[in-house]
């Protein structure tokens, strides 16, 4: 099942994307409405928090007094902890049941509002951010009955737009009517979130396009921070350190649309272990048999194992290299190399545009490239040399 992360600043219009992405058949958990439930009447965390903060939180109808409770936890730290100490296991328990209850193949949409403020980015397949300017905002809050000043203050204690758009695999702008919102979302499922599952399920990766297009997008950089972090938090000990490497990693370079990383695994014997590809594969991320090597030239062969990424929205390339080899040092001197090296940057996509402008090389654009690498190594060892270029540390 695909896991969908949705957030937005209040009044972007969070709600009314999920609305619709229910009608188009995804498979919800909306937070808020999730911690109402755990603290309804007859609710064994209504009565423990009862229990621990006194009768004074509950209504007179028996429902939970929020205003009365909320006064206390604002003001102290030990009463929210105790608070979320309650309400938060159960809060987990009732989403992962509907997880689990979305059928395979399916889209289950986790509805959260604090998601960025809480890092929860790494815990989905995909994050969809829902935006609005302030302006329109604060305008959609009032409509709904809140003052201007509650409004605002709202909006300040949430997640800035910059941290949002780092979280956000896709981005959604709502400054038109509920009619175009509604036309995004349909692109989105039928383009994105629907053939996504589908390859989640049956484990099947996106290829690139065959045609080899050159484009520079700013992008790349937190594109790359964030898949790494969703690719280690999903192997865990299992990698020693996941890096975004390649052109898309060179701020500025024009490069091909695909987003390389690079896991560090203490011995290939790891990354063969079923239950590290598994974990891979259950992230987006299936194995791709028969890609176990780099060729250099005049050298052994370079052992590596490769996976490949299911999301139709972004192609991901996964190489898999043990740590300190000599493959895995040299896709990162080569990448700190092409950020250092202006001249070096210019020269290899002098050498892309030609490969990209000759048909007959388009099929085989990769090893296209191998002389050209071969002979900027000696350039890249003497920087190495001459910076006193190191490889990171495992564990940073
Ligand atoms: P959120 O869940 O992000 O707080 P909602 O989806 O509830 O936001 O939207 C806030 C309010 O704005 C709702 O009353 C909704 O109907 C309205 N709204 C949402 N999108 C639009 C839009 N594109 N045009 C006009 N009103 C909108």
């Amino acid at each position: 099942m695909l896991r969908v992360g949705l957030t937005g600043g209040i009044g972007a219009g969070k709600s009314t994307v999920a609305r619709r992405l229910i009608e188009r058949g995804a498979h919800l958990a909306d937070a808020d409405a999730i911690a109402r439930e755990v603290v309804a009447p007859g609710e064994p965390a209504l009565a423990e928090i009862a229990d621990r903060f006194g009768g004074g939180v509950i209504a007179a109808d028996g429902t939970l007094d929020r205003a009365a409770l909320g006064a206390i936890v604002f003001r102290d730290e030990a009463a929210r902890r105790d608070l979320e100490a309650i309400t938060h296991p159960r809060i987990a328990e009732r989403t992962s049941q509907i997880a689990a209850s979305t059928p395979d193949g399916a889209v289950f949409v986790h509805d959260m509002p604090l998601l960025v403020e809480k890092d929860l980015a790494s815990s989905y397949h995909l994050v969809v951010v829902v935006h609005a300017d302030e302006q329109i905002r604060v305008q959609r809050v009032i409509a709904r009955g809140s003052t201007e000043q509650d409004a605002r203050a709202r909006i300040a204690a949430q997640a800035d737009d910059e941290a949002r758009r780092d979280a956000a695999d896709v981005w959604l702008e709502n400054h038109g009517d509920e009619e175009d919102l509604r036309a995004e979302v349909d692109r989105l499922w039928d383009e994105r979130l629907v053939p996504f599952a589908h390859n989640l399920w049956h484990r099947t990766r996106v290829r690139r396009p065959e045609r080899v297009e050159l484009v520079t997008d700013p992008t790349w950089a937190a594109t790359g921070v964030r898949l790494a972090a969703r690719v280690a938090a999903a192997l865990r000990e299992r990698a020693l350190r996941v890096d975004h490497i390649g052109s898309t990693a060179v701020p500025g370079l024009a490069a091909k649309d695909v987003i390389d990383l690079q896991v560090a695994v203490r011995s290939l014997d790891d990354a063969d272990a079923p239950d590290f590809i598994e974990a891979l594969a259950r992230a987006g991320y299936p194995r791709v048999a028969g890609v176990d090597a780099d060729h250099p030239k005049d050298e052994q062969d370079w052992p590596k194992r490769f996976h490949g990424g299911c999301d139709p929205g972004q192609v991901v390339h996964v190489h898999v290299r043990e740590v300190g080899s000599p493959g895995w040092v040299w896709a990162l001197r080569f990448r700190d190399w092409l950020r250092a090296d202006g001249a070096g940057r210019g020269d290899y996509e002098a050498l892309k545009r030609r490969i990209a402008a000759d048909e007959t090389r388009w099929a085989r654009y990769p090893e296209a490239k191998e002389p050209w690498f071969d002979a900027v190594h000696p350039r890249v060892l003497a920087w190495a040399e001459e910076t006193g270029w190191q490889p990171p540390a495992a564990g940073e």
